[in-house]
């Protein structure tokens, strides 16, 4: 019922020249097949040009790991979401734990960007998690629940095709240390149902909810075959070639 979705999030890493040879890889891999989900790579902005030449003719999406919350206009270092519409982005990248924790993003900076990008048809991919404090006291629904609660009811646009959500345990982050596909299914299903109570019952089974936090090729199939699991968010294994395919053949193996 809902494609997967497995997205690499290549952080701050790959220039446009770098970018092009991992792009140009994964698309000549892709090339030819039908993928029953998408596959999507979200570059720094500079190399976004380069990868969408690359991505052109190939079932590779792009997206972005950020955006600017304004139209346009005098705000130094932003990138507006109708900028990178037109550069080809469909998907970008909000409320990563990263730009939490270092650039102190909150709610309302969430919730601007997320309504922008909307209204000029991108889709968002929303990041919520808890942090190993948090799991070790036993409030990872509570705090899943906030961080939920405190964007998805002020979206004025949202619906569950140009939103994507995406549960990322902070402890499991970049760590090599990956959620049991048993803790990823009850968080999950934990989230749909606060999409449910937020959104209603209908968004809540056709929204997509990706999985993120060290993530590979070895432990795709299992994760992406929880019922509640719809694909991933990827961040050190969509560096290469060989490892983010093999997350793409792992969501493919899932379908059965
Ligand atoms: C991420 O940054 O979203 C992520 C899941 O990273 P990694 O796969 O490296 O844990």
């Amino acid at each position: 019922m809902r494609r997967y979705l497995v997205a690499g999030n290549w952080k701050m890493n790959l220039g446009p020249a770098a970018g092009l040879e991992l792009a140009a890889g994964v698309a000549a891999r892709l090339r030819g097949r039908v993928l029953r989900g998408d596959a999507l790579v979200c570059p720094p902005y500079v190399t976004i040009p380069a990868v969408a030449a690359a991505a052109d003719g190939n079932p590779l999406l792009l997206g972005a790991q950020n955006c600017g919350d304004q139209d346009g206009g005098a705000f130094t270092g932003e990138v507006s979401p109708a900028m990178l519409k037109e550069a080809g982005v469909q998907y970008v990248i909000i409320a990563h734990s990263e730009r939490r924790q270092y650039q102190r993003e909150d709610d309302d900076l969430f919730v601007r960007k997320i309504n922008l990008l909307h209204a000029c048809g991108l889709k968002a991919i929303f990041c919520y998690g808890e942090l190993l404090g948090e799991r070790k006291a036993g409030r990872e629904r509570e705090i899943v629940n906030a961080q939920l609660e405190g964007v998805l009811p002020r979206l004025q646009y949202v619906d569950p095709y140009n939103t994507v959500l995406a549960y990322e345990p902070v402890w499991a982050i970049g760590t090599g240390e990956t959620a049991s596909p048993a803790q990823a299914q009850e968080m999950h299903a934990w989230s749909r149902q606060v999409v449910a109570r937020l959104l209603g019952e209908s968004p809540a089974s056709h929204m997509r909810i990706l999985y993120g936090g060290s993530c590979k090729a070895s432990n795709a199939h299992e994760l992406f075959s929880q019922p509640d699991v719809d694909g991933g968010l990827i961040g050190g294994a969509s560096l290469k070639v060989d490892d983010f395919v093999g997350i793409i053949d792992g969501a493919e193996a899932a379908l059965g």
